[in-house]
């Protein structure tokens, strides 16, 4: 007999989309080799996208949200993977074009996997996440590109007390780095220097686009803001400067000039977390397992049940979530 469980379902009624909790059969799941048990789940900036039918995301419905998940494989048709095996999946656009983590099971393709590194638990995971996992992504790439902590100079992290930036900001002090965080919560001053932040930054201090290049001032920057505040940020880098760019929080456009490019040899790197190739995403975890201190991955997260995942998916939009909300789905 079909296993019965519990899912977050997202339908569409004429223009707007609706969300309810249903129970489902291993029947209702789309194909795929391996069938895990969910355990964690976490909501990301996509999912409150997602959950408020933005975006134009989601294009089939009926369709369970979640964008990354962790948990234990109940069956497997794949000789990679065996019963009682923990994964996580992050990306491949699970909760937008398949279905995603916000149910007690899913089925999804091998590849899409990682096993989950020796270090951290499947809480730790989803406590890490899409939003983790893209920051550990922007701090390699600062890396491959030649920033170092031997370099007179901080790194900048927009957007700070949101996922992705809090995440960057505690890797790059436990790295050595000296970390400049950018907020607009005067109320996360405190949050971002037990992360390990040295300077703090109010964000509205970075929207000034009137000049291609002011006063040298980072030698890495990682940005989920985007618009005006990437433009400015690019204008303050340091000689062969390096951003990565992960994010558009703030929108998706960029209002600068090439100035900084061509004057100060400034490197702007795209960060993709969706698609990103299986070895890099092996090297990403493993990294995310030994150096992400496991304090400060606790302090950033907030723990909430499924059941209450709609008004926090509301709540990301607005930017009024502190650190990354891990979900559980058990
Ligand atoms: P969060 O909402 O947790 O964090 C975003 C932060 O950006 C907020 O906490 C806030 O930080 C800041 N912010 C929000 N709105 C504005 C605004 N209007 N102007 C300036 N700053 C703003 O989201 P995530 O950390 O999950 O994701 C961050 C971004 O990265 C999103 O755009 C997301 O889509 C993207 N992303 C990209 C990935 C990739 O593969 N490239 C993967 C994962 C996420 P503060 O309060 O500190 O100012």
């Amino acid at each position: 007999m079909a296993d019965s469980f519990r899912a977050l379902v997202l339908d569409q009624k004429e223009k707007s989309v609706t969300a309810e909790f249903k129970n489902l059969t291993t029947d209702d799941l789309p194909a795929g080799e391996v069938l895990v048990r969910v355990k964690w789940s976490t909501l990301n900036y996509k999912d409150g996208m997602v959950l408020n039918g933005l975006g134009r995301l989601v294009r089939t419905y009926p369709h369970v949200p979640g964008v990354d998940f962790s948990g234990e494989v109940v069956s497997s048709t794949d000789d990679r993977y065996k019963p009682g095996d923990e994964v996580v999946l992050t990306g491949w656009r699970i909760g937008e074009a398949h279905w995603g983590g916000y149910a007690q099971l899913a089925r999804v393709k091998a590849d899409w996997l990682v096993p989950l590194p020796a270090g951290i638990d499947a809480s730790q995971a989803m406590a890490i996440g899409t939003a983790g996992f893209t920051a550990m992504l922007a701090v390699m790439a600062l890396e491959d590109q030649g920033v170092s902590t031997k370099q007179d100079g901080e790194v900048l992290v927009t957007g700070a007390a949101g996922g992705v930036g809090s995440v960057a900001v505690s890797i790059l002090s436990a790295l050595g780095y000296r970390v400049a965080a950018s907020t607009g919560r005067a109320e996360t001053h405190q949050y971002l220097r037990d992360l390990g932040a040295s300077t703090i930054i109010d964000r509205n201090e970075l929207t000034d686009t009137s000049k291609p290049l002011l006063t040298e001032r980072w030698v890495g920057a990682i940005d989920s803001v985007g618009s005006t505040t990437l433009a400015h940020v690019l204008s303050e880098m340091k000689y062969h400067g390096v951003v990565a760019a992960c994010g558009l929080a703030g929108g998706p456009d960029l209002p600068g000039t090439v100035i900084p490019f061509l004057l100060r040899g400034v490197k702007l790197i795209g960060i993709d977390s969706v698609m990103c190739p299986y070895e890099t995403r092996v090297r990403a975890w493993q990294r995310l397992a030994r150096e992400l201190p496991k304090d400060q991955l606790q302090s950033a997260t907030t723990k909430v049940a499924l059941s209450d995942i709609l008004p926090w998916g509301e709540k990301i939009l607005k930017g009024q979530v502190q650190g990354r909300l891990l979900v559980d789905v058990q």
